[in-house]
């Protein structure tokens, strides 16, 4: 066994100390002892674990609607809506909205990916939506499709959002009406992906876009990774920059992305991309076997790029 085998064997023991996300029931119908890593450079992918599992990107995907908002209406318009700063506060807290000229904080929490849903190009809801999964489909190289049953079951469970999205709409921060901007943000957080999508997106993000047909633009791409080590990895970002040192985003599904712009992992070398899943959580909503398995090869593989 090799040294990467062994981090994530000893990553995969932590699944036991966390629990599946319970808010839906289609997300507490995961299996918490499910846990997959892919990790992708130039030449070649490493996958270990249960890596034909499919699973929703949830709060990863608000780091590709960002991009695509960001792209269309360049970032200084964009900044009207929603700022980059990070808060120590939940995903779906509502308490800062008061604050800050009511602005939201930043688009990786659900204040700021509300708001940043409305401002996608498309006039439709069915438009808006395309504008996330063509870019993503370009990423990753294949179509992607909305689990409808996470979709419907968030869409029915979503008071803490739409409240949310009432208090943006009161303050002028939504573009769109609040259930259209609801619906677009839900069924991009229900996009379905395997673990190997996910290191294809983090390695777009390693090589800063490079040889991918998604076009984006070069300031918004490094926007989007500062957004990742500053607010990524919900309120933990901060231990986890420390800590791990990489550009990260998660989701509840236990879906991780992290990016090494430069390194050296058993055969990768290079830029890589690292997607993980593993849907055993911790009460801040980050994958616990995949923050085990991070700060560890982060380490051994010396890999801390801050
Ligand atoms: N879809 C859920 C919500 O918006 C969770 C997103 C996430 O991964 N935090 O509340």
């Amino acid at each position: 066994m090799n040294k990467l085998q062994m981090i994530y064997e000893q990553a995969k023991q932590r699944t036991a100390n966390g629990q599946v996300a319970s808010y839906i029931p289609a997300l507490a119908a995961a299996n918490g002892d499910l846990f997959a890593v892919s990790l992708l450079s130039a030449e070649h992918e490493i996958e270990l674990g249960d890596c034909t599992e499919t699973f929703t990107l949830q709060s990863v995907v608000k780091v590709i609607s960002f991009m695509v908002a960001a792209n269309y209406h360049g970032i200084k318009e964009i900044m009207h809506y929603v700022d980059v700063e990070p808060t120590g506060d939940s995903f779906n807290s509502i308490v800062r909205l008061e604050s800050h000229n009511n602005k939201p904080f930043n688009p990786m929490i659900n204040a700021g990916a509300i708001t940043i849903a409305s401002l996608l190009p498309g006039e439709t809801m069915f438009e808006k939506v395309k504008s996330v999964t063509t870019f993503l489909e370009q990423i990753i190289g294949k179509k992607v499709h909305i689990n409808n049953e996470v979709y419907f079951s968030e869409y029915q469970s979503a008071d803490y959002n739409r409240a949310i999205a009432y208090i943006l709409q009161a303050n002028g921060f939504l573009k769109s009406d609040v259930e259209e901007a609801l619906q677009v943000y839900l069924q991009l957080c229900s996009i379905s992906v395997d673990v190997s999508d996910l290191a294809k997106l983090a390695f777009y993000f390693a090589t800063n876009g490079k040889e991918s047909e998604a076009i984006c633009n070069k300031g918004v791409i490094n926007i989007a990774k500062a957004l990742m080590i500053t607010c990524g990895m919900y309120n933990a970002s901060g231990k986890f920059a420390a800590f791990i040192g990489l550009p990260a985003k998660s989701g509840v599904s236990g879906a991780i992305i992290a990016v090494v712009r430069n390194g050296e992992i058993e055969q990768l070398q290079g830029p890589i991309g690292i997607g993980i899943y593993g849907p055993a959580i911790d009460q801040v909503g980050n994958s616990v076997a995949g923050i085990e398995f991070l700060m560890h090869l982060s380490k051994e593989y010396d890999l801390f790029c801050l």
